[in-house]
């Protein structure tokens, strides 16, 4: 996709620092990191975000996410590790290939989780009724 960074780290056309690769995916240092060995995972595949994924290619993103958590966190001498993938604008998707975040963590980095809300009464079961309606399965 011209114009998209990440096609143009896969090509090689853009520098990055890659730690893993395979014929469906490749995983690079966030240049940006919110802890060191913050670590993006792509689809070689151009797809915008989560939902325009081929089934397939989500369970090779699936493993790969599972292989290079496992090193980030071991290679880094992290606690642990979130995985985030902000899907769309309002989520904060600024690069339009769909890609999750690796995130070390550590006990004493300071990060601060999000704040959390409530349900009104019956608010709940309306909300469950809306999302399971809305489901494709
Ligand atoms: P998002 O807000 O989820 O779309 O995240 C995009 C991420 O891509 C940010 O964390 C950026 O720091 C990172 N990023 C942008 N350009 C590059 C690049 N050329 N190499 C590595 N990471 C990048
Ligand atoms: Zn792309």
């Amino acid at each position: 996709m011209i114009n998209c960074v990440f096609c143009k780290i896969i090509s090689g056309e853009l520098p990055a620092s890659k730690v893993y690769e395979d014929d469906a995916v490749l995983a690079f240092l966030d240049i940006a990191p919110i802890n060191k060995g913050h670590t993006l995972l792509v689809p070689k595949e151009h797809h915008v975000n989560l939902l325009d994924c081929p089934e397939p290619l989500l369970i090779c993103l699936t493993l790969a996410l599972q292989k290079v958590g496992r090193a980030v966190r071991e290679g880094v001498q992290a606690d642990a590790f979130n995985v985030g993938l902000n899907n769309g604008r309002a989520a904060g998707q600024l690069v339009d290939h769909t890609h999750f975040h690796i995130i070390p963590r550590f006990h004493d980095d300071g990060l601060q989780s999000w704040g959390q809300r409530h349900y009104s009464d019956g608010e709940a079961e309306r909300v469950v009724a809306a999302i399971r309606s809305a489901l494709v399965v």
